[in-house]
């Protein structure tokens, strides 16, 4: 396809690779050559491909009812709704379709709820560097990256960004009118940069001093891929609003923003909304795929699978000049390298295993959480060639 003449628009590099079915963790092409997936359609494909009790929930579903109006009862959202709360910190919850869409119901909640519900003038959020938080113009201008922004002025008002990881000086950038400070757990797709503990308790503590609304954007940490169903709960803490997406349909588009009951009253109806959200096709497929996760502890699993591969990878890498740190929790790690990793990205396609970039020098792998050990051996042996080649060209 690609170099063909195009009717799509151009919003991305696309690689040169057409996958056309896929099963568990395997991918193939248009030419019938098999991959190894480790990027999971960027950790939406938690269960793998076409995960056998998802699509029975979402046949059954099929045959019963599509699509109805959020103006009727939903049987599917109340009970994911349950779900997605009885397993979190959280007590309500609202469903849309997409992650950028959720981070915009948390954004405008955390504003409503100060000046609908406190009373108070204040709409500001405090974001961070090298976050991601959508592609929406709200969304985009609470990410941390000024690449994104590019061409797109004027932006919406009220994000102010302060540097990741760092607590010196954080307290001075709230001001009278910030509202919330919002947050990844592990900055996905800014590099695989963890947040550190003594960090997020600063910031919890910033958040209590000012009476702050605390969001985690969980819409690529979450769902059990980093040994815990949400990023959150490695760190003790409670946040007001998190967001979700990417693997809670398993590959369906869903997203949702789950908030405390204290929020409950800042929407009221007609105070936002969306056609798709929460639809009962999508709604059913997040259910089996909460249940599946829950059910069968597939977060502890992701930690186990994820120290398995840390220590592979750890081995595998030893000595190689071009690698600088391997870094991540459970089944989301990036590998940092000593300079851009576009061809060796490239490299190792050709060898049969798919792995995507974040950022330009760090290569981020995202197994499914099913992901076995003799794939995990499969996978490193061909990083570490391709990376093998690559140190002894550097030197
Ligand atoms: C992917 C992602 C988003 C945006 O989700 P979309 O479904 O593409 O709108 C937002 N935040 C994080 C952390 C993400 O990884």
């Amino acid at each position: 396809m690609g170099e063909q003449q195009s009717a799509l628009f151009p919003t991305y590099a696309r690689y040169p690779i057409t996958i056309v079915k896929g099963e568990g963790s395997r991918l193939w092409d248009d030419n019938g050559k098999e991959y190894l997936d480790f990027m999971s359609g960027l950790a939406v494909t938690s269960l793998g491909h076409a995960p056998k009790a998802i699509k029975e929930k979402l046949i059954e579903q099929l045959d019963q009812l599509w699509h109805v109006s959020n103006l009727f009862h939903i049987p599917n959202q109340e009970k994911l709704a349950a779900l997605l709360t009885a397993n979190s910190c959280l007590d309500r919850a609202f469903f849309c379709s997409t992650g950028a869409e959720a981070n915009e119901a948390a954004i405008k909640i955390a504003r409503r709820y100060n000046q609908k519900v406190l009373g108070r003038d204040r709409h500001e959020i405090i974001t961070f560097h090298q976050s991601f938080h959508g592609r929406t113009l709200a969304t985009l201008t609470a990410t941390g990256q000024d690449k994104v922004k590019e061409g797109f002025l004027p932006l919406p008002q009220g994000f102010v960004y302060a540097p990741y990881n760092v607590i010196e000086g954080l307290e001075s950038y709230i001001g009278d009118k910030t509202c919330a400070i919002m947050l990844e757990m592990i900055q996905a797709e800014g590099g695989v940069i963890t947040a550190d503990p003594a960090f997020v308790q600063e910031v919890v503590r910033l958040c209590q001093k000012y009476d702050l609304l605390l969001i985690v954007d969980e819409i690529q940490t979450g769902m059990g891929r980093t040994g815990k169903l949400f990023a959150y709960e490695h760190y003790g803490i409670e946040p007001d609003i998190i967001t979700l997406a990417k693997a809670l349909g398993s590959g369906f588009p869903i997203g949702a923003m789950l908030g405390k009951e204290k929020l409950a009253e800042a929407f009221s109806a007609g105070s936002h909304g969306s056609t798709f959200g929460g639809t009962p096709i999508a709604t059913a497929t997040a259910i089996a795929t909460v249940e599946t996760i829950v059910g069968e502890k597939l977060s502890e699993r992701a930690a186990e699978k994820g120290e398995y591969l840390f220590a592979k990878l750890t081995e595998a890498l030893k000595g190689n000049d071009f690698v600088k740190e391997i870094r991540g929790k459970g089944l989301i790690v990036g590998i940092l390298c000593a300079g851009p990793v576009a061809e060796q990205i490239a490299d190792i396609h050709r060898n049969g295993l798919l792995v995507v970039s974040a950022g330009p020098d760090v290569i981020r792998l995202l197994p499914n959480l099913l992901v076995s050990e003799d794939e995990i051996d499969r996978a490193v042996e061909t990083i570490s060639r391709v990376l093998a080649a690559k140190a002894q060209t550097a030197v």
